[in-house]
């Protein structure tokens, strides 16, 4: 069974590396290795074809898993590319980024029943590599074209699901975005080991090739507004992600050296992109030869540890005030990080960044315990007195992130949110207070998954089609 494994390129699970993080990061390249395709069509004939597809139900798109695992083994690779297509705009991207451990592999009946999961990502990343490959993918040719237009405000995985499935129906559509590249946090938050870039720009490539618009360094809000967006497009929808950062509130965390996760992952990404970074350049944002300190236990911090690994960190500790049953991140992550020398410091909380002259040097830590479950039923962490010093002369913070004051921002005072910030929809059509104006994705849910982002995407783009069709079809009356 060696073989069909998901396997990692520098060491096997069994025999955690001993060396010191500098000299294991030019080792680390991708999670997964290519399956041969003989590798392939066994794994995927592991399914059991149970019957009750759990799978099924696992995964949000409820993507047909029984049925492209049996064309995979089959051997019939573009009937299973297509398959698993008609219900993912992405799949070789959730193939590769899904926490397949909390989802469809999770509950996987072979899995269950204690003989290990059947691949289930890694065959669906193979299925689409393929199908690029072998060149099935082709630009959309909608049956018809429409007049009416979509806008979308944001190019994440949110936008960029809506904006296909609104061009395969025939609506022009064009997505706006404030960062410089599509892809939302595909591009500029996931590191490029767990996801290459080059798979995210050949899907924006392919929307441009199907007759979708990008407007990239367009910040709705600041020099278009939304109402002139609304005034331009017969349906608008925002997928603008969450980006405010959850801060840190202890004595020192304003010192030099302490920076907030997504400022290091997006420096980091655009240098793989080769873009001029002056803030990595100049060494400050480059975890080399540095001992880093992550705050934090959710995959953000998972994918700052692990850059700081490759970047050639000297020591790299990961600081959780919970223990590790109880940590938010997927435990696939911990794994692999603790694997590649990351030191976890469990039911520890910082209480304070200690500086020299103005510059970390350590974080003092309080030792925690767990307490009463809270009203969710998590037990919340209290401090026992105790604490320790961790060496840093640079320190990340990766607490989560809330969604921006869009009333605010978009002067729609009318457009509404609930306490978190998130916007209100009608969950049955993903419309928002505003009328022909609809929302998907983080700014919805809160921070969450690519999977539900593409999710959301769909349905809001299929409520979009159905209000233009009813629109276009009372025009048709009207002028008759
Ligand atoms: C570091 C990190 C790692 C992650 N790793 C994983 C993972 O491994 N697997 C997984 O499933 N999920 C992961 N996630 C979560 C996942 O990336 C998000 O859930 C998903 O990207 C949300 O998609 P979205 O389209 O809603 O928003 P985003 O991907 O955030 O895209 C929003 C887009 O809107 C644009 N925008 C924002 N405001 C405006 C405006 N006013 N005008 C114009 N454009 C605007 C932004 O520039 C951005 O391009 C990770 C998140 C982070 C931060
Ligand atoms: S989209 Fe994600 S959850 Fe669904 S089958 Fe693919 S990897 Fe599993």
């Amino acid at each position: 069974m060696a073989e069909i494994m998901l396997k990692f390129t520098h060491v096997p699970r069994s025999m955690p590396d001993k060396r010191p993080a500098k000299q294991r990061a030019s080792d680390f390249h991708e999670i997964y290795d290519g399956f041969s395709p003989d590798a392939a069509r066994s794994q995927a004939s592991r399914c059991s074809q149970c019957g009750v597809p759990f799978c099924q139900q696992g995964c949000p798109l409820a993507n047909n898993i029984p049925d492209w695992l049996r064309l995979a083994a089959d051997g019939r690779l573009e009937e299973a590319w297509r398959t698993s297509s008609a219900t993912n705009n992405m799949p070789e991207i959730c193939g590769r980024i899904c926490p397949q451990d909390r989802l469809c592999e999770g509950i996987c009946t072979i899995e269950q029943s204690g003989h290990g999961t059947v691949t289930i990502g890694s065959i669906e990343k193979y299925i689409t590599d393929t199908a690029w490959k072998e060149g099935w993918v082709t630009p959309i040719k909608p049956p018809r074209e429409r007049k009416q237009s979509a806008g979308i405000v944001g190019a994440g995985p949110a936008g960029l699901a809506a904006a296909e499935q609104l061009r395969r129906k025939g609506y022009k559509v064009t997505v706006y975005d404030a960062y410089d590249r599509g892809g939302g946090l595909l591009v500029y938050g996931i590191p490029g080991f767990k996801l290459e870039k080059d798979v995210v720009e050949r899907r924006i490539r392919y929307l441009e090739d199907s007759g979708v618009k990008f407007k990239f360094k367009t910040r709705i809000g600041e020099k278009v507004t939304l109402q002139k967006l609304r005034d331009s497009h017969d349906s608008v929808l925002i997928a603008t992600g969450v980006y405010a950062a959850k801060d840190l509130k202890c004595p020192g965390v304003g010192s030099e050296g302490v920076f907030a996760a997504l400022d290091y992952l997006t420096a980091s990404n655009r240098k793989s992109f080769g873009d001029a970074v002056p803030d990595f350049d100049s060494g400050a944002l480059d975890a080399k030869d540095k001992k880093v300190v992550v705050i934090g236990g959710g995959d953000t911090a998972m994918d700052c540890v692990r850059t700081a690994i490759r970047q050639g960190a000297k020591s790299v500790t990961c600081l959780y005030r919970r223990d590790r049953a109880n940590m938010p991140g997927s435990q696939r992550e911990v794994q692999n990080a603790e694997e590649e020398g990351v030191v976890f410091e469990w039911l520890a909380n910082p209480d304070a960044i200690l500086d020299s002259k103005g510059k970390a040097k350590a974080v003092r830590a309080g030792k925690m315990k767990l307490g009463e479950p809270d009203a969710s039923g998590r037990q919340s962490p209290v401090k026992t007195g105790e604490t320790f010093d961790v060496k840093a002369d640079m320190v990340i913070k990766a607490l989560g992130f809330d969604p921006e004051d869009l009333p605010a921002l978009f002067e729609e005072p009318a457009l509404a949110v609930n306490r978190w910030g998130a916007i209100k929809v009608d969950y049955r059509t993903m419309e928002t207070s505003l009328p022909g104006v609809y929302a998907a994705g983080d700014i919805v849910r809160g921070a969450s998954l690519v999977v539900w982002a593409i999710k959301d995407g769909r349905d809001a783009a299929e409520a979009m089609h159905k209000a233009m069709k009813a629109a276009e079809a009372a025009a048709k009356v009207a002028a008759e």
